[in-house]
């Protein structure tokens, strides 16, 4: 744990005990606030209830994490090395590539995390209230705290906040998804990596290496067209069933990872998760019944379908930018024009994640093929298309332009790495 850096007698209150409230909540502490964080869960409801994600965490956020003293789990958790792709066609791979990262990743089942960061949070002198938070207990924080951060993910509450329809491309789920939590899948033939296999006109399939309550295991995601034939567990009735169909459904699109799942096995009966996420960008800004105003966070605001794996990431790199945000403004009030203005910080970055992912959902347009395509013979392309998982701004302009795709794939060919020259600043 980092020690404390300052002292204030401000007050804050945090709704929802995700990977943002929590790390914020942690953050906030260290920095001598006094901070009340409520949460629908008791942490030991959190760790014996169902999983919640697949959560990959690249390096930059795994960074924010550890400079928090909050990385617990970094000698445990197996080391994401790099990423794999394939775009899959007809059950045959038809574009296949493999890249390291320049810094690993790694997934924590969010139980394990969140559990243990909310027993530090109380041991630590927080204030954790149990309860499912609605527009009266807001009005009750607002009145006795500072500021008052909504940070419930996809929770009913987070409906408070307009939905942005200038920055949301969609008013409807794009994927459906199903993940389970396995022991026994077989290990690929090289470096451990992150698998995305891409099915043009049916969905994704993702293996995520992860660590669970259990131990290490593979979190295994079909992300489906909704109405397709992968989008298929809506009959399903149990765990074990579930796991079924996703063998199932592997050994007839994605025979190679059919193999590598034969054998495994459920982490325990509550290692499995289905669901639809409606990508959604809200307005930073509610105003409560009395007048006062609350701020979002994370996937309050920022929803996106997981098929690119950035919404942990994204929860953690906003929680930073807050921390910062709320620690410079000293006494400052934390007025509607500062919390507008935090949020905006924020959305200069995750506007990359939002077009990237967004852009994925559709059928890929041309260019975005080639550029996969090609980095099959350019492992420096390989390497930057892998290193977007990091810093998706890096992808601007060439995943988005048919011209600067072309000169992009050029600069791979000729070994001029000035193409990186091109892309947009990275880091949040
Ligand atoms: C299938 C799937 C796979 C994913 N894979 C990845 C991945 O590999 N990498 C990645 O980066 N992201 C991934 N994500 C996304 C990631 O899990 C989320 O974006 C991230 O957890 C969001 O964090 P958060 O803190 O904003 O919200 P959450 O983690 O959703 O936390 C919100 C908390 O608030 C609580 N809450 C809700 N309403 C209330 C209320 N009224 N009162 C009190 N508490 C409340 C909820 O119970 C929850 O505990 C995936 C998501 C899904 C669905």
């Amino acid at each position: 744990m980092v020690q404390r850096t300052s002292h204030t007698t401000r007050s804050i209150a945090i709704v929802g005990a995700g990977q943002a409230g929590v790390q914020l909540a942690l953050g906030l502490r260290q920095n001598g606030y006094d901070v009340t964080l409520v949460s629908n869960r008791t942490p030991q409801q959190v760790l014996d209830g169902r999983v919640m994600s697949t959560q990959i965490m690249f390096g930059d956020s795994m960074e924010i994490e550890r400079g928090l003293g909050l990385d617990y789990w970094q000698d445990s958790a197996p080391v994401i090395e790099g990423l794999s792709l394939t775009v899959a066609i007809d059950a045959e791979k038809a574009i296949g590539f493999e890249a390291r990262l320049a810094a690993p990743a790694q997934s924590v089942d969010q139980r394990v995390k969140i559990e243990t960061w909310l027993r530090e949070f109380e041991g630590d002198g927080g204030t954790l209230r149990i309860a499912e938070a609605g527009i009266e207990e807001l009005e009750s924080l607002a009145a006795t705290h500072d500021l008052v951060l909504v940070a419930a993910g996809k929770g009913e509450i987070s409906r408070i906040f307009e939905r942005d329809a200038g920055r949301s491309a969609f008013d409807s789920p794009q994927r459906a998804a199903a993940v389970s939590y396995v022991h026994g899948l077989r290990p690929r033939n090289s470096f451990v990596a992150c698998g995305a296999n891409l099915m043009p006109g049916l969905g994704e399939y993702f293996i995520v290496p992860a660590l669970t309550k259990s131990g290490p295991c593979d979190c295994i995601f079909i992300n489906a067209i909704p109405g397709g034939p992968l989008d298929a567990f809506g009959d399903v009735t149990s765990p074990a069933e579930h796991l079924a169909r996703t063998k199932e459904l592997l050994g007839r699109y994605l025979p190679w990872e059919g193999e590598r799942a034969v054998d495994a096995r459920l982490s325990d009966p509550n290692g499995v998760l289905t669901g639809r996420i409606p990508p959604t960008v809200r307005k930073p800004v509610a105003l409560l019944p009395s007048g006062r105003s609350v701020l979002g966070l994370a996937d309050v605001l920022v929803l996106n379908d997981p098929l690119t794996g950035q919404g942990s990431n994204n929860a953690a790199k906003s929680a930073d930018v807050y921390l910062r945000e709320i620690v410079n403004r000293g006494a400052e009030p934390f007025d509607t024009d500062w919390m507008t203005a935090t949020f905006e910080r924020f959305w200069e970055y995750a506007q990359h994640v939002v077009r990237w992912t967004n852009g994925l959902l559709p059928p890929a347009p041309d260019h975005v093929v080639t550029l996969l395509d090609a980095a099959q013979r350019l492992p420096s392309l390989a390497s930057g298309i892998v290193e977007a998982f990091n810093r998706p701004p890096s992808l601007d302009p060439w995943w988005y332009d048919a011209d600067a795709a072309r000169r992009e794939i050029a600069a791979h060919e000729s070994g001029d790495r000035s193409a990186t020259a091109e892309r947009g600043e990275a880091r949040v």
